[in-house]
């Protein structure tokens, strides 16, 4: 087995320091005590506030879309997302086993079925190739979409992750949704800052929702955006997640069911002070992520850098290990040597709530499953 005390010596002297070195944290080098103490100074600490509607915009800019809405956090949103999509309870939406638990969750919440597809093994991400597969044996063209023969279930929506920051091959996936009438909802949670052919990932499906939690690449403390270049699906995402209220000087009228999933002003706050800084962390990320490949080349060990045609934002960096003696080895090692490590997810289908539904042989996931690790990726 490998002797990882280069490794460790390396990330060490990468970060400058002896201590315990995180996996990600945040930085906060620019407005945001500015902008926290205009929300106090001026009581909008709450659901409405110029930081919501400048967060917004900012969000909108950025993903290159029409149109985004802030919420409380990305789970809030890609729930919201799918419904603004057509996701009906008792439908079913495409997906990866291999993914962050919130992606599945988002669809249960919706009362619909997730189906667990295989990703890619250059993306880790859902796989063009496996959609097509399952959707040649399974799928079934009807006047209103596309139908699962083997389940009788609408299938209403296809939710691609892109993980760690890494791009899916978008076009190819379109390609095949399209074919089969099925919108793409993009959880782009990790993926805020990445491009593929120079656009944004989140504003190549339907809707995209980004989330803006502690760990990941820029923070509001904790929130989400959907954006959107249907207009129409964004301001109703706008409505329905600010409880359904039909606009009124005074009066409290709701027309119909719909959820308190407000990004407060203070949270909107941070994530203006921190978006202005993603460039800057996007191009020290780079920097972090070129010299760890350079690093881990002499190691022998695949260091996971972007595909042609992409950019990644390099959020969380990983490396893949032989196999998974060698992935415990590097664990082990690492984790004893304050130097903070961890495997990718467990796939969703080993976890109790989710070991029933329908899937596919999962080949590339579970090869990624035993042998990616994340190894620490703050800029500096
Ligand atoms: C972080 C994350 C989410 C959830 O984001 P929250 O804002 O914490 O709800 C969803 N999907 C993926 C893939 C994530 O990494």
């Amino acid at each position: 087995m490998g002797n990882y005390n280069t490794v460790t010596e390396y990330i060490k002297s990468l970060y400058g320091t002896q201590d315990f070195i995180p996996l990600h944290v945040p930085k906060f080098r620019g407005k945001e005590k500015d902008y926290l103490a205009q929300c106090i100074d001026t009581t909008f600490v709450s659901s409405v506030g110029k930081f919501v509607d400048q967060f917004e915009e900012q969000m909108a800019q950025i993903s290159k879309t029409k149109k985004a809405v802030a919420v409380v956090n990305c789970t809030a949103g890609i729930q919201v997302a799918l419904r603004l999509a057509g996701v009906k309870p008792g439908d079913e939406v495409l997906t990866q086993a291999l993914t962050f638990v919130a992606t599945a969750n988002a669809i249960i919440y919706n009362q619909a079925h997730p189906v667990f597809l295989d990703v890619d093994l250059d993306t880790m991400g859902l796989s063009p190739k496996a959609v097509a597969a399952f959707l040649e044996e399974n799928g079934e063209l009807r006047a209103d979409g596309c139908y699962n023969k083997k389940t009788g279930r609408k299938i209403s929506a296809c939710l691609p992750m892109h993980t760690f920051g890494f791009p899916v091959h978008l076009e190819e996936l379109i390609s095949v949704c399209n074919t089969w009438h099925i919108p793409i909802v993009e959880d782009a949670a990790e993926s805020l800052g990445s491009t593929y052919k120079g656009k944004p990932t989140g504003s190549f499906g339907a809707l995209g929702v980004f989330s803006f939690n502690g760990n990941k690449i820029v923070t509001s403390g904790g929130g989400g955006a959907i954006v959107s270049n249907a207009v129409a699906l964004a301001e109703r995402g706008k409505y329905l997640t600010t409880t359904a209220k039909q606009p009124h000087p005074y009066e409290y009228f709701h027309d119909e069911l719909g959820y308190n999933f407000r990004m407060p002003n203070v949270n909107a706050a941070l994530a203006c002070a921190q978006l202005e800084q993603l460039d800057a962390f996007l191009a020290e990320k780079r920097s972090i992520a070129q010299a760890y490949a350079d690093f881990f080349k002499t190691q022998g060990i695949k260091f996971r850098t972007e595909l042609p045609d992409t950019k990644a934002n390099y959020w969380l960096m990983c490396v893949e290990l032989e196999n998974k003696q060698e992935r415990e080895a590097f664990l082990k090692y690492t984790n004893s040597e304050n130097v903070m490590t961890r495997p990718i997810w467990q796939l969703m289908f080993r976890l109790p709530m989710y070991k029933d539904f329908q899937r596919d042989s999962q080949k590339n996931a579970i090869f990624l499953e035993e042998r990616i690790v994340n190894i620490p990726s703050s800029v500096k």
